[in-house]
């Protein structure tokens, strides 16, 4: 029988706990400012929901997708903009919400794309960091967690279009 469940690299409550500091961190840095956040789909999907519920500002919501993986575990080296967001994000903060920066190029392209339409602030939060494939500076500015080379799946990250719908992050090990 098929095995269908990788084993936890950082489970449920973790991750709950993390995103409360970074919702409270993000709420006091935008004290009496309004907030666009930006969800990089379809990876982030599943933090961005978690993470907007406990950013206590008025926030409006758009997304944005983005391809640099196909269906297999290597960067593709190129990114290809999918689908924009419909806002005029000019003279506003602006939050991207991206599920993990890994060599850094998704999130470099998408930061370079957004600077042009010449927002107040941008900044970026990203539940998952890679450090050891890291290519391209990257600012994050709101950080789950640093993680090691592992190809992780789970809470909005899929292998192949599978395992999203996992609550926690999990490895993907020969087998699964
Ligand atoms: P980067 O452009 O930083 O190399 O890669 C960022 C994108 O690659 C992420 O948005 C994500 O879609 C994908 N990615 C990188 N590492 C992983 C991983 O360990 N697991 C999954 N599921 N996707 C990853």
């Amino acid at each position: 029988m098929e095995m269908y469940t990788p084993e936890a690299l950082i489970t449920e409550e973790e991750i709950s706990l993390r995103i409360e500091a970074l919702g409270k961190a993000i709420t006091k840095d935008f004290e009496n400012e309004d907030l666009i956040v930006i969800c990089v789909l379809k990876g982030a999907f599943i933090f961005c929901s978690d993470l907007i519920k406990k950013i206590n500002r008025p926030v409006s919501l758009e997304f944005i997708s983005l391809s640099s993986y196909g269906d297999s575990t290597n960067s593709s080296g190129n990114v290809r903009l999918e689908m924009d967001i419909t806002a005029n994000i000019e003279g506003k903060n602006v939050l991207i919400v991206e599920d993990i920066v890994d060599t850094g190029l998704t999130i470099k392209t998408l930061m370079d794309m957004m600077h042009v339409r010449k927002p107040k602030t941008v900044k970026l939060a990203s539940l998952l960091f890679k450090p050891v494939k890291l290519k391209h500076k990257v600012n994050i500015d709101y950080l789950g967690f640093e993680i090691e080379d592992k190809f992780v799946i789970g809470y909005g990250l899929d292998y192949a279009g599978r395992y999203r719908e996992l609550p926690y992050i999990g490895m993907l090990n020969a087998g699964n």
